[in-house]
């Protein structure tokens, strides 16, 4: 094999960009540039005796594309060395992801403490399908340390977060939560999907798994579905990857490879799309139809600093909420012509929704208010066109608001 170019053995000495393009290439006999996919899922043996050898793991090499696959290896080792990481197990979605995380290190009998700002469908996780095997959940106010301590039973083994929160971007305090944790004997898990190793690594911070919806940033480009979980190789081998193997999330080859593409633009992606967030929240703020702009990049957001030391770029995700509740954000929405109303986010195209009718519509209006999420609340991910052509578009939104 020619190994020229193909994972350096000196990975860990190259910058992030480098990591990006270069990391956990393994070149077939064809030489050839690109990364290649195996769209197989079996692997042969020489003997019968290679067989049994690897089957017994005397031996390294695949065996079954729920195992392993090489490209699905190749997409985990460039993810490990963008998060820090020293080893990656891949998933069929994010919520796969969640689900490897919380099955293959939580037994019967142990207790989470989560922040309240967590993806809807974790929230779900968590709390109605977990707890059906006799794991608990708190749910506290992410930025709330003290909340976090209060929460702590003898009986904690995980404490979760996501930041920024969506849709509200708050920020939760890695190095404070870590060490909670790690005095009481849990471990520390951080769903990075909005920042991507490209502007925050949690594992610095004293995480010690981290999780992604490969689906979003990483693909970049809203194709495929995706997860991996990253951490060190003692705790994924303690429980996540075998829990893989054997309940079957794996990834598919093809999404992998897709992702693997993706990873190698992240970076450039998300200057951008924090570029363009920037210009786009300075602008809403500016707007009197609007009463509040929730970015971290703003000197208004109230933990601007935390932001800045955790995040190389304060991210994309941003919230405003109009004067004027629902009957104004959904006239604001109708009038748009180029933002996407979809759910997704993380993609080149700028998405717009409406949490307190979507994403939040099962959590009572009391609830939602007390979570700060309003009826006039509209939350953008912003892509990568043009920053004018986005606000000339929501220039729309707003001469609706008008017209009313
Ligand atoms: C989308 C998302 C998930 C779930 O990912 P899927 O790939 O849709 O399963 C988990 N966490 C966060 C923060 C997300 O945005």
């Amino acid at each position: 094999m020619n190994t020229k170019n193909t994972n350096p053995d000196w990975a860990d000495r190259l910058r992030p960009e480098t990591i990006a393009i270069r990391a956990g290439i393994h070149r077939t006999q064809e030489q050839e540039h690109s990364e290649a996919i195996f769209p197989t899922s079996s692997f042969v043996f020489d003997s019968a005796e290679e067989a049994a050898d690897r089957f017994a793991g005397r031996v390294p090499g695949n065996i079954y594309a729920r195992f392993t696959n090489p490209t699905v290896r190749t997409f985990e080792e460039r993810l490990a060395a963008l998060e820090g990481a020293e080893a990656c197990v891949a998933t069929a979605s994010g919520m796969a992801a969640c689900l490897t995380a919380f099955m293959g290190i939580l037994k019967a009998g142990d207790h989470v403490v989560a922040s309240r700002s967590i993806f809807g469908t974790t929230v779900q996780l968590l709390g109605n399908i977990l707890s059906r095997f006799g794991v608990e959940t708190s749910f506290v106010p992410l930025a709330d340390v003290p909340a976090w301590r209060a929460a702590l039973r003898p009986n904690t083994r995980m404490l979760f977060l996501e930041t920024p929160s969506n849709p509200l971007t708050e920020i939760g305090d890695m190095q404070a939560l870590a060490d909670l944790a790690h005095v009481h004997d849990a471990w520390l898990v951080v769903d990075n999907c909005f920042c991507t190793p490209a502007l925050q690594q949690p594992l610095k911070f004293g995480a010690d798994l981290v999780i992604h919806s490969a689906t979003k940033y990483l693909d970049g480009q809203g194709r495929t579905l995706g997860g991996a979980v990253c951490g060190s190789t003692e705790l994924l081998n303690s429980g996540p990857r075998n829990f893989v193997r054997t309940a079957g999330p794996s990834l598919s080859p093809f999404n992998a490879w897709v992702q693997l593409k993706g990873l190698e633009t992240l970076g450039l992606r998300m200057e951008r799309h924090c570029a363009n967030a920037q210009k786009i929240a300075e602008w809403l703020e500016a707007r009197p139809e609007v009463a509040r702009v929730y970015y971290p990049g703003l000197d208004s957001h109230p933990q601007q600093a935390l932001a800045a030391r955790q995040q190389r770029l304060p991210g994309a995700i941003l919230s405003f909420d109009l004067h004027g509740g629902q009957k104004a954000a959904w006239a604001f929405v109708d009038a748009l012509r180029l933002l996407s109303l979809t759910a997704n986010l993380g993609d080149a195209k700028t998405t717009i929704t409406h949490p307190a009718s979507t994403t939040h519509s099962r959590v009572s209006p009391e609830a939602r208010a007390a979570a700060g999420v309003g009826d006039g609340l509209l939350r953008i991910s912003v892509g990568l066109e043009h920053a004018d052509d986005l606000r000339e578009d929501m220039e729309r939104g707003f001469a609706a608001l008008v017209a009313r």
